[in-house]
């Protein structure tokens, strides 16, 4: 999953405004982070495999601590114990749900995948594949990112111009008769 990943992040800043929506969008992708530094560290490990997914190329066949469940589960119960002393979140509930965001990752990552995501260690491993099918994980993918959006602009009060600007609504002409198209058309030039 990519972009997919931050929907979570927006949904869950719609109902906890406290938490800050950067720590979100690192929650959600705190796995992937993780993999990333250690791929290149040589201990989780990925190929190149044409065709190996209709999506994408990429052989994850090793990512014990990174992509596992008892992995995410580790990830996501730290993030959550962490948060409050490092950046002083103040509830336990805002905890939570940063630990949620970062389990969400594995969750979708789980939609995606083929079955190279293990349960625990390097077994076990499971993948719905729907990067076999790529009209529908796109289709999933823009779901959950403007689907999270729609709830957290909904939601949430702009707190500067571009906010306001993004959430005004289309001018609504038919509501004032001196807007309207035929008024406008009637009115003679330069009546401004
Ligand atoms: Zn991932």
């Amino acid at each position: 999953m990519f972009v997919g990943h931050y929907g979570p992040s927006f949904a869950i800043k719609s109902v906890r405004p406290e938490i800050p929506l950067w720590l979100l969008f690192i929650a959600v992708q705190l796995v992937d982070v993780a993999w990333a530094i250690l791929v290149l560290m040589g201990v989780e490990k990925v190929r190149i495999v044409p065709g190996i997914t209709a999506s994408n190329p990429f052989d994850l066949y090793y990512m014990p601590f990174t992509h596992s469940l008892v992995a995410a589960i580790f990830w996501s119960v730290a993030a959550a114990l962490l948060v409050r002393p490092l950046l002083g979140l103040t509830t336990l509930a805002a905890a939570v749900w940063v630990g949620a965001a970062v389990f969400s990752h594995w969750v979708l990552d789980l939609l995606v995948h083929r079955p190279d995501l293990p349960l625990y260690d390097d077994t076990m491993k499971v993948g719905l594949g729907l990067w076999n099918h790529p009209v529908i994980a796109f289709s999933v993918e823009a779901v959950l990112l403007f689907g999270g959006m729609v709830l957290y602009l909904e939601r949430t009060t702009p707190i500067n111009s571009i906010g306001r600007i993004a959430r005004m609504p289309p001018p609504n002409l038919s509501l004032n008769p001196d807007a309207s198209p035929a008024a406008l058309a009637r009115r003679p030039l330069g009546a401004g």
